[in-house]
């Protein structure tokens, strides 16, 4: 077994790097497909339910994927810094790879609105963080007036890298499968994501038709499959310019990951509803939070907010009868729980106090044993 640098490494053969990139890896991807065995218990419901934990990344988020080929193909390039806006993963991303990189990240988050734990990595990893008095829109808006006048490259997902590492999460789930799910489920923000996933998907199906195994090189045999999946893609009631079908002016929610109104990447993700035969959906913060608590509490999987919307969506179409019972389907879980300890702890029983002895701690057991 090769000691595992990345996915880079891994997956060099279908991405855009040389024999002579200089790859900027952190170990990111590779990460668990972990089966929802014992909500199926607890809500009956008849499908198999798989969740991609995108939290156990280097940074924990899925924004790794793609940074660590944004920033690769950036130093490839001679750039000295990179820039982004961001809701809070992208910024903790970017620094940590510029880091590694030797070279300046400068990040854009929306003052007040960013979760703790991220704000916390952007500034160990020695971003220059600048908080601006606006929404992640308008940080999007500034970040590409202002490259165009310095010499810094965006790492956001309109940088086309992003996507074609972010792609690989389809590659990891078809080699874990043996075969593409039925459908496959995300949350969505600016819908980078669902349309890197479908890049992903589409070049491993079209790899089964264009290539007889018997001539495959060994990466390429690891990821080709028979079909692609019908994408799911949810969003925040507060905060769903997919489900309005325009833009969102002042978008709100707790999942704070996914507070944009105008996702970037509309048109890609239209046409991947389109073309996968897939389609959009909402849940409101209170669904959200109440499907991040079960896959906590009964699962063992602490994602963040924004992740947990996938989850929320398909348990709803499940219930409707929109999706097949039968079906094999993947949520992605895009970030990791303690990006977000205030959320989790608003939302929990407070810690029992008691006095130091022994007899004590023995009652609060006593009266939590039935
Ligand atoms: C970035 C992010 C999203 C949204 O992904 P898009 O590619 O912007 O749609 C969802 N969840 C988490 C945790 C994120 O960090």
């Amino acid at each position: 077994m090769k000691h595992y640098t990345g996915l880079i490494e891994r997956y060099r053969g279908r991405l855009p790097v040389s024999a002579s990139t200089p790859v900027i890896a952190l170990g990111e991807g590779n990460t668990p497909l972990i089966e929802l065995k014992n909500l199926s218990r607890l809500l009956h419901f008849d499908a198999r339910i798989l969740v991609k934990f995108e939290g156990l990344n280097p940074t924990g988020s899925f924004k790794d994927r793609g940074m660590t080929m944004a920033v690769t193909k950036a130093v490839e390039a001679g750039s000295k810094a990179i820039i982004c806006a961001s809701t809070g993963n992208t910024s903790a991303s970017a620094a940590a790879y510029a880091a590694r990189a030797g070279i300046t990240s400068f990040v854009l988050i929306p003052e007040g609105k960013i979760a703790f734990g991220k704000l916390s990595q952007a500034m160990m990893h020695g971003a220059v963080v600048i908080q601006i008095r606006g929404n992640f829109d308008d940080g999007m808006r500034l970040v590409q007036e202002v490259a165009r006048d310095v010499p810094v490259t965006i790492v956001n997902s309109i940088n086309p890298y992003r996507l074609q590492g972010q792609k690989t999460a389809a590659f990891e789930i078809i080699e874990e499968l043996g075969d593409a799910p039925d459908f496959h489920a995300l949350p969505v923000g600016n819908a980078g994501n669902i349309t890197a996933h479908w890049i992903g998907y589409s070049e491993a199906a079209a790899l089964a038709t264009a290539t007889a195994p018997d001539n495959m090189s060994f990466s390429d045999k690891r990821v080709f499959s028979s079909k692609r999946p019908m994408m799911l893609g949810y969003q925040a009631s507060g905060s769903a310019p997919f489900m309005r079908g325009e833009m969102v002016t002042h978008p709100e929610t707790v999942a704070t990951a996914i507070r944009i109104g105008h996702p970037m990447s509309w048109t890609q993700a239209w046409k991947v509803r389109e073309e996968s035969s897939g389609w959009f959906g909402e849940r409101s913060d209170e669904e959200i939070l109440q499907v991040q608590k079960l896959l906590a509490r009964h699962e063992g999987v602490f994602c963040e907010p924004a992740s947990a919307t996938s989850v929320a969506g398909v348990l709803r179409d499940l219930e409707e009868g929109r999706i097949p019972s039968g079906s094999t389907i993947v949520c992605t879980l895009t970030g990791h729980g303690l990006k977000d300890p205030d959320t989790a702890i608003a939302q929990s029983s407070r810690p029992v106090s008691v006095d130091a002895t022994r007899q004590a701690i023995e009652s609060v057991i006593l009266s939590n044993m039935d």
